[in-house]
């Protein structure tokens, strides 16, 4: 009887190409073209055909939107690199610069949730499961699945704290003014970071893996931010960075003093390195440490407390610290980057551009709904619980039910509901 339903309904392709249609017939004329267009590569995705239809260019605007109009892409694209030919074979563009881009998306990112979000459907019929898919669909034999990468709210947040944290590191350690730093919600799992400036355009592969590597904390030797043990007669202390130092000395001690406040025995225990017992001291002499911190630079005088045990809260205070960056974006000089107001093809949301300092408050999965107009009756066959817009729905398991368009259209890039008739 369930087989037969699910006969009844309709891939919902053609819909969501005919949705991003509309979408586009309306709203390309207000999709901004990024600074010096003209000397960028344009890229886009189509619904129909495997791969990415590269190499365009436009000369004005209109041409662009004119475009994107007739062709419906599920995905648009440009370079953050500039050119003399952007339209010519990769080898013959002729590089002028490119902007400073960072990507953050939580599928990189360590989120306790993320196993109970990603599962996997069968291409040939409704089955699912949560977790690595089988060899065999117990259903029907098939052997192709697909994996589901739902949008989680909470991997959402974990990336904009990265993105947050980004940010710090580019206006305090660098000196990037906010007001040239955007910063984009991909329209799925994450952040991409740009900037434009000048001196900037320039910088090869090599530079721009050193910001990488710094933004990363990587090869960081604490003895040069002055972390070290001072022995007297009596006794040893331990000195380190101050609070307020710049750069990564700060941020060594802003760590190492978080982990203090907020880790617990276990979490403690849990850092390599750091015995049960040796959790317990650190535990229970934190006020003695708070109190030596506040006199000046010294760490600790505590007994039993030596500096191996400070290098390996440093150490995962260097690794809370640092940003979860996507290296290979930063360091690709021809990388393609999302237009803002374009639409997501695994989602249906925008693309969206938030000043740096607005971004705290910013809140995906509202303001990036492109579809906000009526309802539908779907089929779904499996999802997770989820919010789009104000609302939340779901779970889902093989069932009809009537969403706001957004929803709707949400599930069908997912591939995990049909269209009723
Ligand atoms: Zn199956
Ligand atoms: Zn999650």
């Amino acid at each position: 009887m369930r087989i037969k339903r699910v006969k009844a309904m309709k891939n919902p392709q053609e819909f969501i190409v005919q949705k991003f249609t509309e979408y586009y017939r309306d709203n390309a004329n207000i999709i901004p073209l990024p600074t010096s267009y003209k000397n960028r590569e344009f890229g886009f995705i189509l619904f129909d055909k495997g791969g990415m239809l590269r190499h365009k260019a436009f000369v004005e605007p209109r041409f662009f939107r004119d475009f994107i109009k007739s062709i419906t892409p599920s995905d648009v694209y440009h370079s953050a690199a500039y050119y003399k030919q952007p339209s010519r074979e990769m080898g013959k563009k002729g590089w002028i610069g490119a902007d400073l881009i960072f990507d953050i998306d939580f599928d990189h990112l360590r989120t306790p949730c993320k196993v109970e979000h990603e599962y996997w459907t069968c291409e040939r019929c409704d089955q699912v499961g949560v977790g690595k898919h089988p060899s065999v669909c117990s259903q029907c034999g098939g052997s192709k699945f697909k994996m589901v990468a739902w949008l989680c709210e909470t991997c959402l947040e974990t990336a904009k704290s990265e993105a947050l944290k980004l940010i710090d590191f580019l206006i305090n350690d660098f000196g990037f003014p906010p007001h040239d730093i955007e910063v984009c919600f991909s329209g799925h799992r994450g952040y991409h970071i740009h900037i434009e400036r000048e001196e900037i355009r320039q910088l090869d592969q090599d530079a721009r893996k050193e910001i990488v590597d710094y933004v990363l904390g990587t090869g960081l030797k604490v003895s040069l931010h002055g972390l070290m043990e001072v022995r007297r007669r009596t006794g040893h202390k331990v000195i380190g960075p101050d609070l307020n130092s710049p750069g990564w000395g700060g941020k060594i001690a802003k760590g190492v003093y978080d982990i203090l406040v907020t880790y617990n025995i276990q979490q403690l225990n849990e850092i390599n390195g750091i015995s049960k017992n040796m959790a317990s001291l650190i535990y229970s002499q934190r006020d003695k440490i708070f109190k030596t911190w506040n006199n000046g630079n010294s760490w600790g005088s505590i007994k039993g407390i030596g500096i191996k045990t400070w290098e390996k809260l440093v150490e995962t205070s260097v690794d809370n610290q640092s940003v979860n960056i996507d290296t290979v974006v930063t360091i690709d000089i021809h990388r393609l980057i999302r237009m803002p107001l374009t639409l997501h093809g695994k989602t249906g949301l925008k693309v969206i551009s938030i000043p740096s300092k607005s971004l705290e408050r910013f809140d995906p999965l509202r303001e990036a709904v492109a579809f906000s107009k009526g309802t539908l009756k779907v089929y779904v066959l499996a999802a997770h619980r989820f919010r789009i817009g104000e609302d939340i729905y779901g779970p889902y398991r093989r069932e009809i039910v009537k969403l706001p368009m957004a929803a709707a259209i949400y599930l069908f890039c997912k591939r995990a509901a049909l269209l009723t008739d």
